[in-house]
């Protein structure tokens, strides 16, 4: 596992709200977002000499980070001054398909962006109207098209799967889209009802597939982009050879990465903390909050299970200086049994049926 640290910029500004999101994220004018990134920059110039790790991804999420737009190049040299960033380092910029793409790409490319993540979220326009998002299909196509011409070459697309009236064609429909696209990259959702949103407070009213249906769709989508050269390499998360995000890679290999702006997280030499989800704190300077310690063995088999590369006792082992619990691989051979977990030497690795369940089972082999 790399040494290296990942720098993630959380930006809470949208459009418009979509109706499914609880994202630390709202509307802003240009003033206010000239005001979070003055502050931005002055806790990347604070936390600069404290991180002491060279970093070698930088990933700005949100929110739709592509608003920061002809900001971008500022807060990314604040960021290389400030911090050891490494050549090659990935920086992947968040963005909505858009009518002004020409322009956010412009910022982007001069600024050092070299790796793009786009909210797709579905081929279909109904649905994509019905989630509350400002684009349509069509705005994605022509939003792929001018970032390639722009010069990128990692673009990774967002889906969401278990929409309200989605069946497995609708699914299809909106895989075979991506997938034209070429992405080298596609990340998808099972869209869950959060509270607080809009969608939380009419949904009765929802015509959502049931759990059946949704687990369906969720495997007709690995098989179908299993078909199509994408890896499965994590829960949700899929890529071409060579394409993984590097920086989500961190989280689940446990390396340290810091995460600054309201509601970002951070984990540094074991210790987890975060800054609350305050826009108006985070300008006036406000302290991020501890969270208590992490890194511990159980957060460990955790994490590696929700990667397809899974958990290897040796590796367990060299870190913890013991080895997996009998308990653990009782349960993990009766899962073994169900289809739901493979085990080749001593990996183990959930199947993407296992995917599914991967909360139950990891709590499972965990008791
Ligand atoms: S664009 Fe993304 S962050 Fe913004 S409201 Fe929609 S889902 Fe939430």
């Amino acid at each position: 596992m790399t040494d290296n640290g990942g720098l993630y910029l959380h930006v809470p500004f949208c459009q418009k709200k979509c109706r499914y999101c609880d994202f630390y994220s709202g509307f802003a004018d240009e003033t206010q977002i000239d005001r979070y990134c003055k502050a931005l920059i002055r806790s990347i110039n604070q936390w600069g000499g404290k991180f002491h790790r060279p970093i070698d991804t930088i990933y700005f999420g949100g929110g739709t980070p592509s608003l920061l737009n002809h900001r971008l190049p500022d807060v990314i040299k604040a960021v290389k001054e400030s911090f050891n960033v490494l050549p090659e380092t990935e920086i992947t910029l968040e963005m909505n398909p858009t009518g002004n793409a020409e322009e956010i790409l412009y910022f982007a490319k001069q600024a050092g962006v070299n790796r793009l993540s786009i909210g797709m979220q579905s081929g279909i326009d109904r649905e994509l109207e019905s989630l509350g998002r400002t684009h349509t299909f069509s705005d994605t196509e022509n939003t792929v098209k001018i970032a390639r011409n722009s010069g990128f070459s990692d673009i990774s697309l967002d889906l969401m799967i278990g929409l309200p009236d989605s069946d497995e064609d609708t699914l299809t429909e909106s895989l075979k889209k991506a997938v034209a696209l070429n992405p080298e990259h596609i990340s998808a959702y099972i869209l869950k009802i959060e509270e607080n949103t809009a969608f939380y407070k009419k949904a009765e009213n929802l015509n959502l597939p049931d759990d059946d249906d949704v687990c369906d769709q969720y495997l007709l989508m690995c098989d179908y982009l299993k078909g199509k050269g994408y890896g499965h390499y994590e829960i949700s998360n899929f890529a071409k050879k060579d394409f993984e995000s590097r920086h989500n890679l961190k989280y689940w290999l446990g390396a340290d990465y810091l995460g600054l702006g309201p509601s970002a997280h951070s984990f540094m030499a074991n210790k987890r903390f975060f800054y609350p989800r305050d826009l108006k704190g985070f300008i006036e300077g406000n302290s991020p909050i501890p969270d208590g310690e992490g890194g511990g063995a159980e957060e460990f088999i955790m994490l590696r299970l929700r990667l397809k590369s899974g958990i290897t006792e040796t590796e367990y082992c060299e870190k913890f200086g013991k080895n997996l619990t009998d308990t653990f691989k009782k349960k993990a051979q009766l899962f073994q049994k169900n289809g739901l977990m493979n085990i080749e030497n001593d990996r183990y690795y959930l199947t993407d049926s296992g995917m599914l369940l991967s909360n139950s089972i990891i709590t499972e082999c965990l008791e």
